[in-house]
């Protein structure tokens, strides 16, 4: 294999930002545009339509999840959507919940 330089999403952020900041915006973006499965057909046709909503362009299916990425540690919250919680306002949870969250992992 190639040596490869270690570019990637941040290329062009400078160095106005920290490490931290850093390897949580290539995170973050990397888990945006990769290709998410659905959790009904299985196909990975899932986008992104705002913080927290999932949408399955093959099924139609939408649902709730983590603000970068469908599905979470955070799945209790999503579940308690499927069972009448307004989607916004469990989106909204999940959002808060994952950003204060995300800290702890670094
Ligand atoms: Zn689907």
């Amino acid at each position: 294999m190639p040596k490869m330089k270690k570019v990637g999403p941040t290329r062009g952020l400078g160095v106005r930002y920290g490490s931290t900041v850093r390897k949580r915006y290539i995170k973050v973006i990397t888990e945006l545009r990769k290709p998410h499965r659905c959790p009904q057909c299985g196909f990975t046709r899932v986008k992104r339509e705002s913080v927290g909503i999932w949408k399955c362009s093959k099924c139609e299916y939408t649902f709730a999840g983590g603000a970068y990425t469908p599905i979470t540690k955070l799945g209790v919250v999503a579940k308690r959507a499927a069972k009448g919680a307004p989607v916004e306002e469990t989106a909204k949870a999940v959002a808060t919940v994952e950003s204060t969250t995300e800290e702890e992992t670094e």
